[in-house]
């Protein structure tokens, strides 16, 4: 009999990647999903260390579970950033909970289920020796059919100050290349035309390079492939025309991958580069290591190479010992940079971080007051960013049938919902749309013409793809 399974994910893209995973993995066990948690004979909370009190929402998430009940001999499981920050407290706090396990083992989901169907407590919380890439079936289409995710990297070795991810999700790993560019293949033959790589620190990425001759596995002779080189063997694949990356740190932003963004067309003009403060005195009590002047100069150098480059970052405000004029700073920043979108919060100190022990917390209405003004700016330029696109033509990929009969949803190479004309047949189709309006989560436009190749318009030129950009230092 088919059993039944929930998940609810928190969190970033990584996180719901990572639930993806764990229904294949559960798959190949009989379960199917449901959107109805009390119909579920498994349970898992995917949760999320990033946001405020994560570890309390998770508590009452649980206990309204327990409440509302389920099937005879329903599992809970805790899954996530929180169950391997929390561990076996989890259990303690919640006895109720049947398994809790971190985000490098759930590629052993279906053997913690038996255990704890069983009546064993089952808390996989340690770093596997073994690489969990290895033991998860490839990744499947999106939703509608024509984007994937792929997860290329994990983890980090950076230790900003603010941040769990190095303790939660270990130390960085890259897949192989081999591995990667298979998996980017099956998705191709199935309709997928855009990838988006995933990783913490994607840009860090140094997998070994395909074996002479393409076997699977193994470094080749040439050494780890980075970010640059992966994207232009990922660009090669036929049917892939767009490749999007996240998330990056400034740090990595290599010359080769800035030269890629020039020569491989595949490769969106819109990055997440996160920054998170414009005030050098704060990225160093954040342990950011870079500058203002670096991020702006590797912002500099991509749009020197993809004049059409867009820009998105996150932000902190308030960080411990933020004044007046570091945050003033962080304004002009954001002026000098011109972001099309951006997220933006208020520090707040996660437990077994170095900053949740700093003193100088800034008081709760300052972060207030400066986040309200952050995002008003921030706002501000999105609204013009999208308001620049009208009178435009943009590629757009064709994804899903729209409100009204006729119409189908796409999106831009920044990421905008583009509303058209178009059958239904039309999905997985690159089409030019010509934008007419801009609404308050979308624009409009009228296809400009038929299947959209990326090569005719930005070609590539492996004659300059190795000489240094002019005055950019790379
Ligand atoms: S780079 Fe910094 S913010 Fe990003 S995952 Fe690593 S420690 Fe966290």
């Amino acid at each position: 009999m088919t059993k039944k399974l929930y998940i609810k994910t928190y969190g970033c893209q990584m996180n719901v990647y990572d639930s993806e995973r764990m229904s294949d993995v559960l798959a190949a066990q009989g379960f199917s999903s449901t959107e109805v948690a009390e119909d579920a004979d498994l349970v898992i909370l995917n949760t999320c260390h990033i946001r405020e009190k994560a570890a309390e929402k998770v508590y009452s998430d649980l206990g309204r579970l327990r409440a509302a009940g389920g099937p005879d001999g329903r599992l809970i499981a805790v899954g996530g950033c929180v169950a391997q920050a929390e561990g076996a407290e989890i259990r303690a706090r919640a006895p109720f909970v049947d398994i809790v396990f971190g985000p490098q083992t759930y590629h052993r989901l279906a053997d913690m289920v038996e255990r704890a169907t069983r009546g064993q407590a089952v808390v996989e919380t340690d770093f596997p020796t073994e690489a969990k890439f290895d033991h998860l079936p490839g990744a499947t289409p999106g939703r509608h059919g024509h984007t994937a995710f792929v997860a290329v990297q994990e983890g980090c070795d950076k230790f900003c100050t603010f941040c769990v991810v190095p303790y939660t999700r270990g130390a960085e790993y890259s897949r192989p290349a081999q591995a990667i560019l298979d998996e980017i293949r099956a998705l191709a033959s199935q309709g997928v035309r855009e990838v988006t790589l995933l990783g913490q620190n994607v840009n860090a990425y140094h997998g070994a390079a395909p074996a002479a001759g393409g076997g699977a596995g193994g470094a080749g002779p040439d050494g780890d492939w980075t970010l640059a080189r992966l994207s232009r063997a990922i660009a090669a694949i036929d049917g892939i025309a767009r490749i999007r990356y996240t998330t990056s740190h400034p740090r990595d932003m290599g010359g080769d991958l800035i030269l890629a963004h020039r020569d491989v067309p595949e490769l969106m003009p819109y990055l997440h580069l996160p920054v998170q403060s414009g005030s050098d005195r704060v990225l160093k009590a954040m342990n950011r290591k870079h500058t203002v002047a670096d991020y702006l100069k590797v912002i500099d150098r991509l749009r020197a190479v993809r004049p059409d480059m867009a820009m998105s970052g996150d932000f902190i405000v308030g960080f411990p010992g933020e004044t007046d004029a570091d945050f003033e700073a962080t304004l002009q920043l954001v002026e000098r940079v011109d972001y099309a979108s951006a997220y933006s919060f208020k520090y707040s100190p996660r437990p077994g971080t170095p900053a949740a022990d700093l003193g100088d917390q800034v008081p709760e209405d300052v972060k207030s007051e400066r986040l309200h003004r952050l995002q008003d700016l921030l706002s501000a330029q999105q609204r013009g960013f999208n308001a620049r696109m009208v009178g435009r033509r943009l590629p757009v990929l064709l994804e899903r049938p729209g409100r009204h009969a006729g119409q189908m949803v796409g999106r831009s190479p920044y990421m905008q919902a583009v509303v058209v004309e178009a059958p239904a047949d039309a999905a997985g189709r690159m089409v030019e749309v010509d934008i007419d309006a801009v609404n308050s989560f979308s624009l409009n436009g009228r296809i400009a013409g038929g299947e959209w190749s990326p090569r005719p318009l930005y070609p590539a030129s492996p004659a300059v793809a190795a000489t240094p950009v002019a005055g950019s230092g790379l």
